[in-house]
């Protein structure tokens, strides 16, 4: 454990505290805050948030990109574009951030939950049409679920710390259920599968910018698409649904408040000028960390078969769970930041009820998986 301790202090070439991720500021982006502040641009209008929502659609490869407060509300646009309402479910992974669930929850639909892969940590398309088959049946081109009565309307897998799950395995089941697929790619700028960028493979991908991902604006989120009229609609609800016009406010149905201020847009676009830089230096550790853990009895996680992560947060696999916690005890006691995956979501008292596949896949990941210090090395 000592000698873990020592190869991360030397890897990031520091006797203080380690946190788990930090941002990196080191680009253009002063200068662009004071240009916000100086032509007094800071809020929804301005050309930041134009020029971020044109830049990342054609990184990621989609034709519309519509920035929103955090990732959480792109999520929730989302879900509410793909007719997710009140009484309907939406399958999802129970190894996720919390922010996957939220956004289901404030739809009024409840989650479902099937198992993932061991390889991706992400969705199991295997998991996924074993439950469907068994539980499901398909009654005018809508996926019922013959359990528990209701219609499943979504599916939201999610590329967990980076990895790309089998995304393209899971659009084309929920193709054949008439499962819309909406991606949360919130962990997965830059990693892609079968050479094609996560979060283009769904109807809807949204993405965070929140302070501990690749890029961030200390909050920020953004919804991705190539439906013409869903990015319309995305635009319009995010934007108080007020009809465009030039002094009149009137608004033609409940919208929300979860447009991007144009400061953080502005963060943004001068995060973006430095992805590449960041991925290369997150794949650079990945091999670090990877030829050292070779020669322990820990597991480095590494990206799957047929994808290129982005290594946002790096991770390992201990023996067992005890194993794991004598790890998370010494590491964060002598200032190394470690945390271990999160809690699975059907565990927690709110989603205790709903119905699961067999979890097995997720229950081991639960108990082993760490991650480890990941940011971007100065
Ligand atoms: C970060 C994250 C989100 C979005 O979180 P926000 O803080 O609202 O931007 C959603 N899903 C996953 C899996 C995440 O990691």
């Amino acid at each position: 454990m000592h000698q873990i301790i020592e190869f991360i202090r030397q890897t990031f070439n520091t006797q203080d505290f380690i946190p788990l991720h930090e941002p990196r500021f080191i680009g253009n982006e002063k200068k662009y805050l004071n240009d916000c502040i100086d032509t007094t641009y800071v809020s929804s209008v301005g050309k930041y948030v134009d020029e971020f929502e044109s830049q990342i659609a054609h990184y990621i490869g989609s034709k519309y990109a519509v920035a929103t407060v955090n990732g959480t509300s792109a999520l929730h646009i989302a879900l509410k574009l793909a007719n997710v309402s009140q009484g309907d479910e939406v399958i999802t992974q129970p190894l996720t951030f919390i922010a996957t669930c939220n956004a289901i929850s404030y739809c009024q639909a409840s989650p479902v939950f099937v198992d993932v892969d061991i390889d991706t940590l992400g969705m199991s398309p295997h998991a996924l049409e074993q439950f469907l088959e068994k539980h499901c049946q398909r009654i005018n081109n809508q996926c019922h679920n013959r359990t528990t009565g209701k219609i499943i309307k979504a599916c939201v897998p999610m590329h967990t710390f980076g990895h790309p799950c089998r995304i393209e395995e899971i659009k084309t089941i929920c193709d054949d259920w008439y499962i819309t697929v909406i991606e949360d790619a919130a962990e997965s700028l830059g990693s892609y599968y079968k050479g094609r960028h996560t979060g283009t493979f769904g109807k809807l991908g949204t993405l965070s910018f929140n302070g501990n991902k690749i890029i961030t604006s200390g909050g920020g989120g953004a919804i991705v698409t190539d439906d013409e009229a869903l990015a319309k609609k995305a635009k319009h609800l995010t934007t108080t649904a007020k009809i465009p016009h030039p002094y009149e406010y009137v608004h033609d149905e409940t919208g929300y408040n979860y447009r991007l201020p144009n400061i953080n847009a502005a963060l943004l676009v001068a995060q973006l000028e430095n992805l590449e830089n960041f991925l290369r230096s997150k794949r650079e550790l990945a091999r670090i960390y990877s030829s050292y853990f070779a020669n322990t009895e820990i597991q480095f996680i590494k990206e799957p078969q047929s994808s290129s992560s982005n290594y946002w947060l790096q991770a390992v696999m201990l023996k067992d769970e005890k194993q794991r916690n004598e790890f998370l005890e010494y590491t964060n006691k002598n200032g190394v930041m470690t945390r271990p995956i999160w809690r699975l979501m059907n565990k927690l008292e709110m989603y205790k009820n709903c119905q699961c596949s067999d979890l097995k896949n997720s229950k081991y990941l639960e108990e082993r998986v760490v991650n480890i210090p990941s940011s971007v090395r100065i």
